[in-house]
């Protein structure tokens, strides 16, 4: 804040500068130029001035050309009577023009104009030699002059000034003391962090390697006396929004000391070798005040691998890449200064930066399990009014997959809805709502959908509810609806039953033959296929490439790496045409086999799946609990057999599933209504 105001300031000041100058300018041009006391100047007809001057009245005068012809002006030997026959407009003092009063008034300057040809110039130097008037001939004088510079300077000034706010701009905006003479200077202050370990739920493994950088910054003596290294680097790594910068943050504010916070493309600038002068001003600043810490944000921006083949274009950033890692080098752990450093690519990272003596801490921010997600909950519900029938417990089971960020997001969704309704706190079913909505965009209760369509989407939901329904080994049904949602028209949200890390492959073919579940309805019902199966195939095809390519799960292709699901997606393929059209093949041939399945479960619950589907059409939503006692009693569970709304707010069942969810969609291919993998 107080950079901008510096800011602020330095360019109003700018302004008053230029302001004052320009005023003077003009100033002098229109005062000063006619060289005027406040005597009379009398402007008299060039007949006139050539019988002045042949009368010898005349005692010197100057001469210019301007604007096509000869302006005279000059000054009489003895003061002449302002001739009132002259037309008064013309008798004009410095100071207003005079009154045109009878009175006399006398006056021994005067001005005229002659036309402009030889003969008149001629005439009047003769006449002037001959009674040997002084005579001085100036190019182009008084207003004219002025006028010029005027034109000429004032579009250099502005240019400057705009010149001057570029460089401005270019040197970080918001960050700091920009300015012409700052380009290469980092754009870091220091600031003070108020964010606190507390703030930070969850996340204790990676939060107890941190207390020991906040140690050491308190109180380095304790450490150095003992002759032991501080890590000079952490890097912390993991998905976007798992807390990342929050840790940081919070390392600063429990160390209290000065925090330098940069991101990696604020190195990354429109003039070469701007970052690399940002990078050594910054170290520089960071030693003056030490202990103190520098964070690099997003530093994959400057820290991807050199030479990375790409040629060309990239001599900026490896410049900077290469500072950062001599200031590294240059500096012992010991001189107080710790550098954190944030990415969610630690895999397209330089080695030469997670090298021993530069980034040798590694912190693994993954995403929150069950515990970790009630705890961020709770943190972020700390200053938000929650209604009684809320359970964070039950949220936090409901969110497999969702990351800090996502979690706050939600409880803000959610109060946002509370207060729409104009209601006094966050109930469950706002964040019910808010759930919905984080995870496939707002409902559209209003979408106008024919008949036709709304039986076609009911009936396909229904189909991925059967299908997720009997190959239950590892996943859970946890609520279907075609109430239109995003660009979705339904959804099945399928959870698994548990927190698991792995994939095998029963439950992958599983989860394929659940995606495959709502054409396969629709071809079993309709004998047709719609459009709506399409971000089902996209999913579905996508998990039977990584189970070919990454995870081993073909015969044909064994167990061989094909495909890093980190590399660089328009990278030539490793393997040979022959190996991808064997690909390919196995692919097709696990979708293929998917659809199979789907198809037999239908067929044989061909009732279970009529129910289901007459139920969406009734009431829309149905919960676990619904489509469990649809499934096994062949109707809705009793207390809630009444209204059509209540449905959606009713209690959930126990959900007992966690990690990845699925949103097999509808009647669209959006891949942002896809919260899976
Ligand atoms: P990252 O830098 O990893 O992308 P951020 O640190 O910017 O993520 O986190 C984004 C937001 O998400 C934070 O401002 C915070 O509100 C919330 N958040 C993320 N992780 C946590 C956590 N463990 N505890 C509390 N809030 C969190
Ligand atoms: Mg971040
Ligand atoms: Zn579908």
């Amino acid at each position: 804040m107080k950079n901008n105001k510096n800011g602020l300031f330095r360019s109003s000041l700018f302004y008053i500068v230029v302001f004052v100058l320009a005023m003077g300018v003009i100033l002098f041009a229109t005062g000063g130029g006619t060289g005027g006391n406040s005597s009379q100047v009398q402007k008299i007809q060039s007949s006139q001035f050539t019988n002045d001057l042949k009368k010898n009245k005349v005692k010197n005068f100057a001469i210019e050309s301007v604007d096509g012809v000869y302006k005279v002006s000059g000054e009489y030997r003895t003061p002449q009577k302002v001739s009132q026959t002259n037309d008064l407009a013309f008798t004009v003092s410095t100071k207003g023009i005079s009154k045109p009063a009878k009175s006399e008034t006398k006056t021994t300057k005067f001005t005229t104009n002659v036309v402009k040809t030889d003969s008149s110039i001629k005439e009047i130097n003769d006449l002037a030699k001959a009674k040997d008037v002084k005579m001085n001939a100036k190019p182009t004088q008084s207003n004219g002059f002025w006028l010029n510079l005027i034109v000429s300077v004032l579009p250099l000034i502005i240019f400057i000034y705009l010149f001057y706010m570029m460089m401005k701009q270019a040197g970080g905006g918001s960050g700091g003391p920009g300015g012409v003479m700052k380009v290469g200077k980092s754009q870091a202050k220091p600031v003070k962090s108020k964010v606190r370990f507390k703030d930070v739920a969850g996340e204790d493994e990676e939060k107890q390697e941190l207390v020991e950088v906040v140690e050491f910054l308190k109180d380095p003596k304790k450490f150095t006396s003992l002759g032991a290294q501080i890590p000079k680097g952490v890097l912390l790594e993991g998905p976007p929004g798992t807390g990342k910068t929050l840790l940081a943050k919070a390392v600063a504010g429990e160390a209290e000391v000065p925090f330098f916070s940069l991101s990696g493309s604020d190195f990354v600038e429109m003039f070469v070798g701007v970052g690399a002068s940002r990078v050594r001003d910054l170290f520089a600043q960071a030693k003056k005040t030490a202990p103190a810490i520098i964070f690099i944000d997003e530093i994959d921006a400057v820290g991807r691998r050199r030479g990375g083949g790409t040629g060309g274009g990239h001599d900026e950033r490896e410049q900077t890449l290469n500072q950062l890692l001599v200031e590294m080098d240059g500096f012992t752990g010991n001189s107080g200064v710790i550098v954190i450093a944030a990415t969610n690519r630690a895999d397209v990272l330089d080695p030469a930066l997670t090298r021993p003596g530069r980034f040798d801490r590694k912190i693994l921010v993954g995403q929150p399990d069950v515990r970790g997600r009630e705890a961020i909950l709770k943190v972020h519900s700390s200053d938000k009014t929650l209604a009684e029938d809320v359970d964070l417990k039950k949220i936090a089971k409901e969110t497999p997959g969702f990351v800090g960020a996502d979690l706050a997001n939600l409880l803000n969704e959610a109060a946002l809805l509370a207060a729409r309704r104009n209601g006094k706190s966050i109930n469950a079913a706002d964040i019910d709502e808010a759930e919905d909505r984080v995870i496939a965009g707002p409902a559209k209760r209003n979408r106008i959908i024919s008949e036709k369509e709304r039986n076609i989407v009911a009936n396909h939901e229904a189909g991925h509810t059967i299908v997720g329904l009997v190959l239950n080994d590892a996943r859970v049904v946890h609520k279907v609806t075609i109430v239109p949602r995003g660009r979705a028209g339904g959804y099945a949200i399928v959870l698994p039953k548990e927190d698991q890390q792995l994939m095998t492959k029963k439950d992958a073919i599983e989860q394929i033959a659940g995606m495959m579940g709502g054409r396969s309805a629709e071809e079993i019902v309709f004998d047709s296929e719609s459009s709506g199966a399409s971000n089902d195939f996209q999913q579905a095809t996508q998990i039977a490439r990584a189970m070919v390519t990454q995870y081993g799960m073909s015969d044909k292709l064994g167990t061989v790496a094909l495909e890093d699901p980190n590399g660089d997606p328009y990278a030539q393929p490793r393997y040979s045409a022959d190996t991808a059209a064997t690909i390919d093949a196995e692919v097709k041939r696990i979708t293929n086999e998917g659809h199979q399945k789907a198809r037999e479960i239908i067929e044989n619950h061909r009732e279970q799946h009529k129910l289901i589907a007459d139920a969406l059409l009734k009431y829309e939503t149905l919960d676990e609990k619904q489509i469990l006692s649809l499934y096994k009693d062949g109707k809705m569970p009793a207390e809630v057999e009444n209204e059509t709304e209540t449905f959606t707010e009713a209690e959930k069942a126990e959900a007992t599933k966690e990690k990845h969810q699925e949103v097999e969609d509808h009647h669209d291919n959006d891949d942002s209504t896809d919260k899976d993998n």
